[in-house]
Order: structure tokens, then C-alpha cells, then sequence
């Protein structure tokens, strides 16, 4: 059923959806659990305790959610987690946002450990787009770095979402000095060979982690792009997928190369995007703690696109003008980048 709504057309609530510092918000993105079959060593402690589920959002308040955005001017939706493919309803809530007028683009953002079964019916759910993690390509350094996954399952979800249709699918690589920083050309390489994008990105400081010390396995973008360019000579471009990532081209190949540098290069003056965790808390701004308590506005108005759409414009009147991560100091942020999704 359609969630209802009475706000009048023109109450100024509506399609367009502005922060305190001019920036118009226009994305998404929805953590539909915290869950995850993976432990990788940036994202999660080993021991992980979860949300139990009566806290986290159900299909119908995730609808909700949705429609909600899209009626203040949101057009894009990225699903994400933990991770989004252990979700028992994740098809049926791509099929709900396929049929939402007003919303162009859903996108996923996956470790693609269980993509091989999936990635057919998502298409045919209505997914567009597909990202990828994938930080190795050694079978032992893979399961070492995300502590349970087979590099092959996730070798298999590339195959069989290319053979889906999905086009353009990235690469999303978090590189860690040491661990992985040698493997940049390789992975580089793998990329070209298959036709797929892919994004190179710094460890922010998200979660208590003790594995490693961030400050020390810290690798800022501009070496590896040099690195990148020594060997494929690289063009700045001016193209963007509407999130932080710069991007090169080479000459010789359709495949971008992209940096997510929230160390080195602050991108919050272009920030378009929300985040709404696995229990409903709207997070204006990764990098710090405001959130607006959107489960509560939905459990107390069940249905109501309405309630929400005053907690929606509330986010956007405090979110930050930018994170403050800090390598050499303790987490300001505590919470880990599976509880809001990447
Ligand atoms: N499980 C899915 C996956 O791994 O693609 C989606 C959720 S995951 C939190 C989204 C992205 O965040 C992944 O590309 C992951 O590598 C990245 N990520 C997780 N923790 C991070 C951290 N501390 N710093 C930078 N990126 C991180
Ligand atoms: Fe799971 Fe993704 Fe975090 Fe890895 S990065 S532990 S796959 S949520």
C-alpha cells in the first residue's frame, strides 16, 4: 500500500530539500541492516554485537522512508549495510523503489559474497547500478583482510553481474599501507581487463577497531595516483557519480579511476547525501553524531509521510559544514562504518 500523505503541493516541504550551507541534497543512502557476512578489518571488530531486530526499520518503514526523500527532491537511492545482500526482503524493497515515481537511480552498494544467485533477480527487481568491494585480488590477503570472505564468491558476483547486464559496475578498494597499498596496479589492471571503474579509497577513522593503527596503515591518494600514472598516464576529468570520488581517465581504456579521499582532500562543500541507519536514525553528516530519530517519528505516525517529512528538513537544517577526522587522535566517531553504510 502506498504511504499516505497530506501535505499540500507547494508547502514548501516539498522537492527541494536545502541544507543551512546552500547545498542541495538530492541522495540517499539507506543502511537496510547492520548485519554482515563479512568482518573486514577497517569496518567491524571481530566480535561484532547487532541490533536486534525489532529496532531495525521494516520493509514498509523503509518505504516509507524512501517516499519521503523523494517527495523533497531526492532522486537517488544507494542501498547499502552491513551488508545488503543478507537481507531476506532486499528484492522486494528494489521492486517497491523501481515502481516510486520521481526516483531515477538505485544503486547498491555490496561485498558481492552472495551476488552470484542474486544479481539476475535484482536486476530484474529494477536495480541500476552496482558497486563492489573488493580490496585484494589474493585469495589468503582476501580472507585475511575481510577475516571470513572467499575471494572466488566474490570473483563469481562480478561474472554474474556483468552477465545480468549491469554496466559500469565500480570497484570500491580501501587501501590499507602494508596490507594491500602493493596491489594498487594489479587491481588497477583487473579493472581494465574487465571494463569496470574503480575507486580507491582512505580509511576514515569510523568505529573502535584494535586490529590495526590507523594512523600507521594510512595511504593518501595522491600516491597511489602517481603510482596509477607512472604507468597508465592519467587526465584529471571533471566527471562525477554525484558523490566524492575524483576521476581520472586513461587513454587507452573506458576505465575510470576514481579517489575517495576524506583525509587529504575534504569534499563536504559538495556533500549532496543523508544517511539513514538500519534503525532509523537520519545522519546529516558521516563524520559526526547529529541524527534525527526518524524510527520514532514512524512508529508514532505509522505510514505517515508527513511526520517524516519535518525530521527530513530538521537534518537538513543541522548538518555539519564538514567532518573533522582526525588520524592521531582516539575515534570522535565511534559508531562503525557498517552501523551508516559507506
Ligand atoms: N557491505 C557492503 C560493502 O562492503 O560494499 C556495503 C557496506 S560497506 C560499510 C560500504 C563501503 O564502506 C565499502 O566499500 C567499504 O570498503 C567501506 N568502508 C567500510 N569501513 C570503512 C572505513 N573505516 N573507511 C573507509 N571505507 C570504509
Ligand atoms: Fe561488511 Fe562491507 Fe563492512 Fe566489509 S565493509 S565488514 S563487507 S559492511
Amino acid at each position: 500500500m502506498a504511504p499516505e500523505s497530506t501535505t499540500p503541493i507547494g508547502s514548501g516541504l516539498e522537492s527541494r530539500l536545502i541544507d543551512a550551507h546552500g547545498r542541495r541534497i538530492s541522495y540517499l543512502r539507506l543502511s537496510i541492516t547492520d548485519r554482515c557476512n563479512f568482518r573486514c578489518v577497517y569496518c567491524m571488530a571481530e566480535d561484532m554485537s547487532f541490533l536486534p531486530g525489532t529496532q531495525l526499520l521494516t520493509l514498509a518503514e523503509m518505504v516509507t522512508v524512501s517516499e519521503a526523500f523523494v517527495r523533497m527532491g531526492v532522486r537517488k537511492i544507494r542501498l547499502t549495510g552491513g551488508e545488503p545482500l543478507v537481507h531476506l526482503e532486499l528484492l522486494g524493497l528494489v521492486a517497491q523503489l523501481a515502481a516510486m515515481p520521481g526516483l531515477d537511480e538505485i544503486a547498491l552498494t555490496t561485498n558481492a559474497a552472495l551476488l552470484a544467485r542474486l544479481a539476475k533477480p535484482l536486476k530484474q527487481a529494477g536495480l541500476d547500478r552496482i558497486n563492489i568491494s573488493l580490496d585484494s585480488l589474493q585469495a589468503e590477503r582476501f580472507k585475511s583482510l575481510t577475516r571470513t570472505g572467499r575471494l572466488q564468491d566474490v570473483l563469481d558476483g562480478i561474472d554474474a553481474a556483468q552477465d545480468a547486464g549491469f554496466v559500469r559496475i565500480k570497484l570500491n578498494c580501501v587501501v590499507l599501507r602494508g596490507r594491500n597499498d602493493d596491489e594498487v596496479l594489479d587491481l588497477v589492471e583487473f579493472a581494465r581487463s574487465r571494463d569496470l571503474d574503480i575507486s580507491f579509497i582512505e580509511e576514515m577513522p569510523l568505529g573502535l577497531i584494535d586490529e590495526h593503527d590507523r594512523a600507521s596503515t594510512f595511504v593518501p591518494s595522491a600516491e597511489l595516483l602517481a603510482k596509477i600514472d607512472q604507468r597508465y598516464p592519467l587526465v584529471p576529468t571533471t566527471e562525477t557519480s554525484g558523490g566524492p570520488a575524483r576521476y581520472y581517465r586513461m587513454a587507452d581504456s573506458a576505465t575510470r579511476i576514481g579517489v575517495i579521499s576524506p583525509q587529504s582532500h575534504n569534499f563536504c562543500n559538495q556533500c549532496n547525501r543523508m544517511r539513514v541507519t538500519a534503525n532509523g536514525q537520519l545522519m546529516p553528516c558521516l563524520g559526526n553524531t547529529e541524527a534525527v530519530d526518524l524510527r520514532a517519528l514512524l512508529r508514532q505516525h505509522p505510514g505517515s509521510v508527513d511526520a517524516l517529512l519535518q525530521g527530513i528538513a530538521q537534518a537538513a537544517r543541522i548538518k555539519p559544514e564538514q567532518h573533522h577526522f582526525r588520524l592521531d587522535a582516539p575515534p570522535q566517531i565511534v559508531r562503525f562504518m557498517s552501523m551508516t553504510g559507506g
